[in-house]
């Protein structure tokens, strides 16, 4: 007994380590990677943007926090890449899904009781999916999904068929040039009717967003962003 106890607790450390994957400091808390002071505290919350630089039908743009350049945030997002840490992002897409909720206009969550929303996480390229295990943002909107009961939707509706070069030290018109018709839908009608919700690690010019917007919308639908971040 002693002996299951024992496998029990080591593997319970290797799933949810007792530090926190953002600060490294030791978190009491079972079953989460992040400490509360890193989800509650650490970041400078962003929240809403009046929206006034949207394009048209995207209805709202939410962030949870504003970028940390050469802090924890980003030095987390980067690892959360690179590192295989899908748990982490599911964790911070469940913070951002309470973030979102709690700041949900009222006039959106009308919206929202008569057109479901559909979580969209922004694709990665295939290629560089496989050599990351996974896609950050993907995990993210399953977070999102276990707050808000929203579905996501599946894996390669839209696709990524460019493999863009990354958007870093590019000015926003660089950026919407090297993204244009980098997307595509693979069947629309899933799509029909629908209140597209785009999600994303961190918004910088919007231009990855905004490029997944032009290629989803058709007539009918809106669409909105959320992201962790907002640089
Ligand atoms: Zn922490």
């Amino acid at each position: 007994m002693k002996q299951l106890k024992k496998i029990l607790i080591t593997y319970q450390n290797i799933v949810f380590p007792l530090t926190c994957a953002c600060c490294g400091s030791s978190t009491s808390e079972q079953n989460c990677y992040l400490c509360e002071w890193c989800k509650l505290d650490r970041f400078e919350k962003a929240g809403t943007d009046p929206g006034s630089f949207l394009p048209e039908r995207i209805r709202f743009f939410f962030s949870m926090w504003y970028f940390d350049k050469g802090g924890y945030l980003q030095k987390l997002l980067h690892d959360l890449k690179y590192h295989h840490l899908k748990g982490v992002g599911v964790e911070l897409g469940e913070c951002l899904g309470r973030a979102f909720l709690n700041n949900l206009d009222s006039s959106i969550r009308e919206e929202f009781a008569l057109v479901k929303p559909l979580l969209v996480p922004v694709p990665l390229y295939k290629s560089r999916q496989r050599k990351r295990g996974y896609n950050q943002a993907r995990a993210m909107a399953e977070g999102v999904a276990r707050v808000t009961s929203w579905p996501v939707s599946r894996e390669g509706l839209i696709i990524r068929k460019k493999n863009t070069k990354t958007q870093t030290g590019l000015n926003s018109h660089e950026r919407e040039n090297n993204l244009s018709g980098a997307f595509e839908v693979t069947d629309s009608a899933e799509l029909q009717d629908k209140f597209l919700i785009l999600i994303d690690d961190v918004f910088t010019t919007g231009s990855t967003t905004f490029e997944v917007a032009k290629t989803v919308l058709n007539d009918e639908e809106k669409a909105g962003i959320l992201t962790v971040a907002k640089a």
